[in-house]
Parts: C-alpha cells; sequence; structure tokens
C-alpha cells in the first residue's frame, strides 16, 4: 500500500505505464497470509517489484511504449516474470520506456519521457536557481536515459525494491546509472528472454536494478537457469550465492581500457574513475591498463547488426497477428504499409528500413557478414584481455552525469545512442556480465556510476567486487 500511494504521488515522473493496483494489493495480502502460516514461498515472498513494458505479462497490458502494441494483453507471463511471481513478489506495474526498448533516454515512447527523480533534489534545484535566477521546472527537469528509465526512476524513487529493465546496448546499466542504482546485465544465456518482446536477438538480456548490489545478488538469483522455452539459456544449473561481507581486494586484478578514455568524458567522471582505481590499488590490489583495441567499431558494428535484426522480428507486426490494424484495408499491401505508419514511430521504422538496406542480397557480405565478423573482434579482445589475468574491467557507465530533457532532444535518437552507449554496448557484443554502481553525486548534485566488466557466467566475481567498491 505504501508502494502503490509513492506511486501516486511520483505520477509526474512517469515512471509506469500500467499501475496494477488490484492484483498487487490482492498477492501482498496472499503473500502476508502465507507469512502468517509460516510457509512463505522464496526470498522475494512479499517483495514490491516493478517490471519494464516489454515483458509479456499475462493479463496486463504489454505495450513496449507503442502504438502497435496499445492494448495488447498477453496470454502468458514472460518467464523472468513467472519466477518473480513464484517466489511470491508482488507486480506492482509496468514501466515505461522507449518505443520498443530503441532509445537511451526514455523519452521516445508513446506516453512520454520519464523524469528523473534527481530532477528535484534540493542541490540541484538550488544549481538551477543559482544558475539561471528562476525556478522554472520545465526547462530544469533531467532526463532518466534509457531504454529501461522507468524502471530505474521506479526503483530511485523508491516505489518499488526492484524493476526488470532490458539491456541490449545498455539500457539497464544507462539509466540506473544516471538515477543513482544499481543496474546488472547478466551473462548472456543465463537469464531467459522468453516473454522478453525481442530487439536484438543475438544480445537482448533481462537486466535487474536494485537499490544495492546485495539485493541484485538476490533477484539474479531467483531469475538465473535454463528455460527449456529460450534455446540460448545455459544447462548448467545456476548456483545462487549470498555476497560474502568481506573480501581481500588485494587479491585483485583490475584491468582500465585505455580506449575508455574517450572524447566527451567529463573531467568529473575522469577524476571518479582514476579514483575508484586508486581505491583498488591502496586496497593492494593490482590494477592494470589494458586495450580492448576493436571496441571502437562497437557502435558503427552494434547499429548494422541491430537494424538487421530490428528488420526481422518487427516483421511479425504485420496487423494481421498482434496488436494494431490499420482501417485501411483497400489491400493486403496497403494494409501492411498504413498499420506500420500509425503504429511505429520514426526511430522504429527508420531502423527497419536501414536494416532491410543492410540484409539486400548485394550489401549482406559487405554490412551483415563484415559486422559480424568485426563483432567476434570485439569479443576476442575482452577473451584476450582476461586470459591475460584480468578479473574485472573497471570503466565509467556513461560519459557524464544526467541532463535536462530539453538538452537531450537536440539531438536525434541515432546520435544520441551513438554517444550513450559507448561505455557499455560492447559488453552486449561480448555477451559478458557488467553492472553499474551508484559511485558519487557531481558537483551539479547528480548521480554517477562506475562500471564493472567481469568474465563470461562469473556474476559472483563480478558483484562481490562491485560490493566491496559500493
Ligand atoms: N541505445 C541502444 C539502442 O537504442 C540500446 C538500447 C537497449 O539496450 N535496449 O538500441
Amino acid at each position: 500500500q505504501r508502494c502503490l500511494s509513492l506511486i501516486k504521488a511520483t505520477k509526474f515522473l512517469n515512471a509506469y505505464i500500467t499501475v496494477a493496483e488490484e492484483t498487487a494489493l490482492k498477492q501482498a495480502e496472499e503473500s502476508e497470509e502465507r507469512y502468517k502460516r509460516g510457509q512463505i514461498l522464496g526470498d522475494l515472498d512479499g517483495v514490491p517489484v516493478a517490471i519494464k513494458d516489454n515483458f509479456s505479462t499475462a493479463g496486463i497490458e504489454t505495450t513496449c511504449a507503442s502504438n502497435m502494441l496499445k492494448g495488447y494483453i498477453p496470454p502468458y507471463n514472460a518467464t523472468v516474470v513467472q519466477k518473480l511471481l513464484d517466489q511470491g513478489a508482488v507486480l506492482l506495474g509496468k514501466t515505461n520506456l522507449d518505443e520498443f526498448a530503441m532509445g537511451s533516454g526514455s523519452t521516445d515512447g508513446i506516453f512520454g519521457p520519464v523524469r528523473n527523480p534527481w530532477s528535484y533534489s534540493r542541490q540541484y534545484r538550488e544549481k538551477c536557481v543559482q544558475n539561471t535566477q528562476t525556478e522554472n521546472e520545465d526547462s530544469n527537469w533531467l532526463i532518466t536515459g534509457g531504454s529501461s528509465g522507468g524502471s530505474a526512476a521506479a526503483v530511485s524513487s523508491f516505489t518499488c525494491f526492484t524493476a526488470l529493465g532490458s539491456d541490449t546496448g545498455g539500457s539497464t546499466r544507462n539509466p540506473a546509472a544516471l538515477c543513482g542504482v544499481v543496474g546488472l546485465k547478466p551473462t548472456y544465456g543465463l537469464i531467459s528472454r522468453h516473454g522478453l518482446i525481442p530487439l536484438v536477438n543475438s544480445m537482448d538480456v533481462p537486466g535487474i536494478l536494485t537499490r544495492c548490489v546485495d539485493d541484485a545478488a538476490i533477484v539474479l538469483g531467483v531469475l538465473a537457469g535454463h528455460d527449456p522455452k529460450d534455446s540460448t539459456t545455459v544447462q548448467d544449473p545456476f548456483k545462487p550465492f549470498e555476497l560474502p561481507s568481506f573480501i581481500d581486494a588485494s587479491k585483485l586484478c583490475i584491468g582500465i581500457p585505455k580506449e575508455y578514455h574517450a572524447p566527451g568524458l567529463s573531467s568529473e567522471t575522469l577524476a571518479l574513475w582514476s579514483k575508484a582505481a586508486d581505491l583498488f590499488e591502496n586496497a593492494g590490489a593490482r590494477v592494470k591498463e589494458v586495450s580492448l583495441p576493436h571496441t571502437q567499431y562497437s557502435i558503427i558494428c552494434y547499429h548494422v547488426l541491430c537494424t538487421a535484426e530490428v528488420a526481422s522480428n518487427m516483421a511479425r507486426f504485420d496487423g494481421l497477428e498482434y496488436g494494431h490494424r490499420s482501417s485501411m484495408d483497400k489491400s493486403t499491401e496497403v494494409m501492411y504499409a498504413a498499420t506500420r505508419r500509425e503504429g511505429f514511430n520514426d526511430v522504429v521504422r527508420g531502423r527497419i528500413l536501414s536494416g532491410n538496406y543492410f540484409l539486400l542480397k548485394q550489401n549482406y557480405e559487405n554490412y551483415f557478414i563484415k559486422a559480424q565478423k568485426v563483432r567476434r573482434l570485439i569479443a576476442n579482445d575482452f577473451v584476450n584481455v582476461f586470459n591475460g589475468g584480468i578479473d574485472v574491467l573497471l570503466t565509467p557507465t556513461t560519459l557524464r552525469d544526467t541532463i535536462p530533457y530539453v538538452e537531450f532532444i537536440k539531438e536525434d535518437n541515432r546520435t544520441r545512442s551513438a554517444q550513450d552507449d559507448i561505455f557499455t554496448q560492447a559488453a552486449n557484443m561480448a555477451g559478458l556480465p557488467a553492472i553499474t554502481v551508484p559511485t558519487a553525486v557531481s558537483e551539479r548534485g547528480l548521480p554517477i556510476g562506475l562500471q564493472f566488466i567481469g568474465r563470461a557466467f562469473r556474476e559472483q566475481q563480478l558483484l562481490t567486487v562491485a560490493k566491496w567498491f559500493e
């Protein structure tokens, strides 16, 4: 009830698309009954959670923030949603995002942009007044980052204890960093994507947003594991783990990829990054500069692979099977075209067009196949670094702290995504686990996160390091 009333009180953040008030209260009551009987279901019994609106939820509208799926009520739960419910979690509602998770601001969905709760922090407000001499809230409010901005805002504003996001190029870690919460992108294949409406199948993973690293470990323990409904999940059983409260950092070898000194990196974030490296060094860890020479091609390579997979994924939205159907139905062709024009925003349509271009017979070798080869090189860079003895890599998560909405929308979605995913994208190319940890507040009073990238399926080590650092 407290979470639900907080959701109402923070409605202006636009973090939730759907609030499942009735079912949430019923689930909470059932949980309380179980508690009284001493029969709790698991770690998350009674814990209020929020779900990004690109995960299918049985009986609850699932829109992907798109006109195409507005009103769509899935007949089944995504595996991760079912797992949360099986543990007794209370599902509060569905969170806002960029249409079909394409974006890095949570500004491009049909329900409008999400506001970063930190827009209303006292330090930031005072700074705004100092700089502009006005309390003009409308020009000052900040974006959450994205595309899981609704989930990040929901956790950051304390309306839920954990939220699910998705991460294809950074969509969990980017908003987590900009909203001051923990964001975990697990290894590709560790968590089922069944029921997650796909963006780029070869990179999508469910992401976990929490207030602290310990919570992320608990949720990971609930969600991880093989799913016969997702053939990319690995067969090896996953052993949930608790993080030790003491670790000996002197045994660690931390890698600092030199290519991550990217143009546009703010001096504050840079300073924080090297301070973090010092922290490890002072604790006795070895801190080594390493090189990931192909990472620089990751964004351009992502553009080809992402749009190609989008072109094929979006073909299902033909007006017949799912979602919106245009009334302009003189012929099948006309109906297809009108349905997509009315159903998708220009970002989605643009990606479908680019993807089909890259997949044309005469372009396939030159673009799609080449991008796949580059992807392999990017992934091999990581293998080499880890084989050289590095335990985890330490990098920034974003170039800087968050910015006002009015600044953000000055550039188009494609340019923005390219800049915003610069530190997060390569981990998706390589399928590696990565976590962002809130690290400090900037001079403007806004959160900055740092990222750790680990070896495949070594979440326990990654989270242990993250917890030590937290
Ligand atoms: N910003 C990237 C994009 O627009 C990544 C999005 C994501 O991870 N879902 O595609």
